[in-house]
């Protein structure tokens, strides 16, 4: 069995055997997809609003962290595109519609496997996005196969982070693209109450741990990547939270829908509504942030 990497001893959640994070990351995600996709959506990962303008919903606000996170890792028509940690298929049916791309979604969640064909088969995109049930830091993708290696909210899940951009490495065409957005904590240098706050999080969400942004541009040059850049877009994506915690308020007031939930699905359902006003906490007090980076494997 191998045991967690910990490229950030101050501020890690997860240091136990990766088989264990796993069993967590399965739970998680095949026995909270009804209540993910009633919540959330297809999408299961923040929003991007511009600052300052109009608020629009949190579905289109979804959808458009997608074509962000596309523009910015420079995803071309017709891309070859591996998703490590690709949930239900959402990000492949948009970048399959838009953008005619070939995308191979790699999770952990056999229930999310089977949704996701389900939905493209719906989205009349079958052939064009398919599933593996991965690991995605040993993935059984062949080497040097894609444009574009893409992680949208899976890195924070990762227990070894130079390994998943190892992979990702192997899996791209040279001269491809990786491009990543996640979960980051503001610094290293992190007070015990935050730690602490980062630590719940990680629990309720089955996260192995966070990094400040600016770890993973060395990650991504010790990995072996060049052209590396990254962008911190927290307040594009912070509202994420306050619309989320008006959406759990109707629920955790229906005593009723909650204890039916937790006769189903255990009390992973507690965890997942208290995770909401969690991350709002840890997104006013300035501890978390969202990062996205982009790296090229090089021509040679
Ligand atoms: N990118 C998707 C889903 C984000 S949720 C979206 O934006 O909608 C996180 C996803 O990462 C889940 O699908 C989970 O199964 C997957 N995941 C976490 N750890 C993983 C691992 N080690 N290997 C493969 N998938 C993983």
């Amino acid at each position: 069995m191998t045991t967690a990497r910990q490229e950030d001893p101050g501020a890690l959640g997860f240091a136990g055997e990766v088989s264990e994070l796993h069993d967590a990351i399965r739970r998680h995600y095949d026995g909270l997809i009804d209540l993910y996709e009633e919540l959330w959506g297809e999408h299961i990962h923040h929003g991007y609003w511009d600052p300052g303008a109009p608020p629009v919903s949190r579905h289109v606000a979804q959808a458009r962290m997608v074509d962000e996170v596309a523009a910015y890792g420079g995803v071309a028509r017709g891309s070859r595109v591996a998703d490590l940690g690709c949930g239900i298929g959402a990000t492949g049916i948009q970048l399959a519609g838009k953008l005619g791309c070939r995308v191979d979604g790699v999770t952990l969640s056999v229930a999310q496997v089977r949704r996701g064909r389900e939905k493209v088969r719906r989205a009349g995109e079958e052939g064009q996005v398919d599933f593996v049930l991965a690991d995605a830091l040993r993935t059984p993708l062949p080497d040097s196969s894609y444009d574009v290696v893409w992680s949208l909210e899976s890195c924070e899940l990762m227990p070894d982070k130079l390994a998943f951009l190892r992979e990702g490495l192997r899996l791209l065409k040279p001269g491809g693209q990786l491009v990543v957005a996640t979960w980051c904590s503001r610094d290293a240098d992190l007070t015990p109450q935050e730690t602490t706050l980062l630590r719940r999080i990680y629990r309720d969400f089955a996260a192995a741990y966070v990094l400040p942004l600016a770890s993973y541009r060395a990650l991504c040059e010790e990995a072996g990547f060049e052209a590396i850049e990254t962008a911190d877009w927290t307040a594009q994506a912070r509202a994420t939270w306050n619309l989320s915690v008006d959406i759990v308020k109707p629920f955790v007031r229906n005593a009723s829908y909650i204890w039916r939930l937790v006769r189903e699905k255990g009390t992973d359902t507690f965890r997942f509504l208290n995770s909401v006003p969690l991350m709002k906490k840890a997104y006013d007090q300035g501890v978390m942030h969202y990062g996205v980076f982009r790296a090229r494997r090089p021509l040679a």
